[in-house]
């Protein structure tokens, strides 16, 4: 029989009852260091006093209006958001797939409004993730995702990542915009070069084709910066953000220049729920925090001493671990043993983390954490090396 919550998980067999920073209380009575953090979206860890009050007090007067009317903490996420980057506009949805669909929509429509209605298709890269709505699994490309579902979304092509002659190769009268995750995070934590952005910076100003960046997982600080395409020196046309924004609370917003933007008029694109004043009201906390002076830096003191502390085990556990990679506090270890088996002794040893295409374990903790956190972090992940070499030399033993 079918489960009645529908199994398109397939989840551990661990439920929580409370949170506190970057620690999570199992039902069992279990304490876990949480390196997943809701899938790098608890930006502030579990109960942080400020985002809890905010999420309070907006609930206990008005939490959802629709945008029919204005929407006083919704303006405000947009001026600071725009204060803060690339963007003179902003409109907010509910998740990642959601602001790349309205992404790749304001594309086209800037597009038509150059005199370039012919102008719709999206150039993507191979290992890319944009989501799991229709037309973001075309984006995506990945067949294993598609399998299924139908003929593809048309519009969609894809090249190697990383490699300029390949695009450039691919642009035709035809092309609306490059879309591209500065680090491409589902597939196996692997970075754009910062000579790749700016080599498509340069293209896209040549060819009129719009650079559209999906930083729903490599934004909002996640990487020490507030967006990850600022550590390339380059701005995007256009860029969806989501994961870390509410902090845990669903919310996802699309960025755009104005020339971008200004075909967006009334009637133009919608979303009933999208940027209510609760979910704008947990987003702006998660902002207070982050644009406070110096919190920035201490995301990268932190990636740091991971970093160091990680290239410590890596070098200590090659049959475990044969590299890291990322930036910032989005880390990715590619493992020997099957990915899956490193992340269950790993939460054997009360560390919780993600995995990631590529054969890679995924750490992804709140951007709060402590020092003491990624120490303890690191020595939980050195007893699960141990725990592996034993079972994997009792399993070599008798081949030997
Ligand atoms: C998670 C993710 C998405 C999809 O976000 P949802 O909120 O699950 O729809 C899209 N793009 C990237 C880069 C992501 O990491």
């Amino acid at each position: 029989m079918i489960s009645p919550i529908m199994p398109t998980y397939k989840r551990a067999d661990l439920a929580f009852e409370q949170g506190e920073g970057a620690w999570l209380l199992a039902s069992d009575g279990r304490r876990f260091l949480d390196f997943a953090a809701g899938i790098a979206t608890c930006s502030l860890g579990h109960a942080h006093p400020h985002l809890v009050a905010a999420i309070t007090e907006q609930a206990g007067r008005v939490m959802h209006v629709s945008n029919l009317f204005r929407i006083p903490q919704g303006e405000k996420l947009a001026e600071r958001l725009v204060a803060n980057t690339f963007a003179d506009s902003v409109f907010f949805c509910n998740s990642g797939a959601e602001a790349n669909e309205g992404m790749v929509k304001m594309a086209r429509r800037a597009q038509m409004l150059a005199g370039h209605p012919e102008r719709v298709e999206i150039i993507c890269m191979d290992g890319a993730f944009h989501g799991r709505t229709l037309a973001m699994l075309a984006a995506t490309g990945n067949p294993k995702y598609l399998e299924g579902y139908g003929e593809p979304v048309a519009g969609f092509v894809h090249v190697p990542f990383n490699d300029i002659e390949a695009v450039r190769a691919a642009i035709t009268p035809r092309t609306a915009a490059i879309m591209l995750e500065p680090i491409q995070g589902e597939s196996g934590i692997k970075a754009a070069s910062p000579e790749f952005l700016r080599a498509l910076r340069a293209l896209c100003n040549e060819t009129g084709v719009l650079l559209a960046l999906d930083e729903v997982q490599t934004g909002v600080g996640r990487t020490g910066r507030l967006f990850a395409h600022q550590w390339a020196g380059i701005t995007p046309d256009i860029m969806s953000t989501a994961k870390g924004l509410g902090g845990g609370f669903p919310i996802g917003a699309i960025l755009a220049t104005q020339t971008v933007a200004r075909g967006m008029t009334p009637g133009t694109h919608g979303t009933t729920f999208g940027g209510n004043p609760l979910a704008c009201a947990a987003a702006n906390a998660v902002l207070d925090v982050l644009l406070a002076p110096g919190f920035l830096d201490q995301v990268c003191t932190r990636a740091a001493l991971l970093d160091e502390l990680l290239d410590a085990l890596v070098a200590d556990a090659p049959d475990v671990f044969t590299q890291r990679r990322g930036l910032g506090l989005l880390i990715g270890l590619r493992c020997a043993p099957p990915v899956g088996e490193v992340q269950e002794a790993a939460l054997e040893a009360g560390l919780l983390c993600v995995t990631a295409g590529d054969n890679v374990l995924r750490l992804v903790p709140p951007l709060t954490l402590s020092e003491d956190d990624c120490r303890e972090a690191v020595a939980r992940l050195a007893r699960a090396v141990t725990t592996i070499k034993n079972s994997t030399s009792t399993i070599l033993e008798p081949a030997q």
